[in-house]
């Protein structure tokens, strides 16, 4: 999978893309990740890559002719298969989608900063908008770095043991159980008797009745259906 990544800002990716699982990712080749900064597709002399907001009111906009500069460029090169627009008012992200993206071949992803970016490009170009939840971060970058790290671990081969992404919370709408590690007894905390009985029928069958009651508690929680 190759993911192009649009940004005003492209040293925040820097450490995000180069640790943990992420890394193993892009070592192997199964996933290329290649940032974009959109000042090298500004025209003007000073780089200029935002504008005042048509109308009035504060604060900038991301200008369009960067962004199409960068998209057009990338789009003769390969066949994308969606160009996504990191906004709050987007799709909200979920397990669901993150499953249906990592099954793609090359996508692009904007991310936005100021007051956004220009409605032309969201409206000539974009194909999915996604937000990482109803509230405002100050630029795309860290809602694009989560979209790609919830792809990236579901591509085969990122993960040492690839089933342990599946068995993560919603991925059969269901939360995962909780889990312990040693000391058995820690300060007179103890863990649950069965998961050190090493039968794995029990230990499945716990694993199973936590889950369910997690997951209902959330519902409940949440009052989501
Ligand atoms: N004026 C905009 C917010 C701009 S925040 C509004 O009210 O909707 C600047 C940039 O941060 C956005 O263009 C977007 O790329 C990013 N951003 C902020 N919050 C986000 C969220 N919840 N999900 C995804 N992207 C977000």
């Amino acid at each position: 999978m190759r993911i192009d990544i649009l940004t005003p800002l492209p040293s925040i990716f820097n450490s995000i893309f180069e640790t943990s699982i992420l890394q193993r990712g892009i070592k192997s080749g199964i996933v290329k990740i290649k940032i974009h900064d959109l000042r090298d597709y500004s025209d003007s002399k000073q780089k200029k890559i935002d504008d005042y907001c048509y109308g009035g009111g504060a604060g900038m906009v991301l200008k369009p002719e960067p962004l199409a500069k960068c998209l057009r460029s990338l789009k003769k090169e390969r066949k994308y298969n969606k160009i996504i627009y990191m906004t709050p008012d987007g799709q909200e992200l979920n397990q669901k989608l993150s499953n249906n993206l990592s099954q793609l071949e090359n996508i692009i992803v904007i991310c936005g900063r100021y007051k956004g970016i220009d409605q032309r490009i969201r409206d000539l170009f974009v194909d999915l908008e996604v937000s990482i939840g109803e509230y405002v971060v100050s630029g795309g970058e860290l809602p694009a770095a989560i979209l790609c790290d919830t792809i990236i671990r579901l591509i085969p081969g990122v993960m040492n043991d690839e089933t342990s992404a599946l068995l993560d919370s919603f991925q059969d709408n269901l939360l995962a159980p909780p889990v312990y590690t040693r000391p058995s007894n820690w300060e007179g905390n103890l863990v649950p008797g069965v998961l050190l009985s090493g039968n794995e029928k029990e230990i499945n069958k716990w694993r199973e009745e936590k889950s369910l009651y997690l997951t209902e508690k959330r519902k409940k929680h949440k009052n989501i259906k």
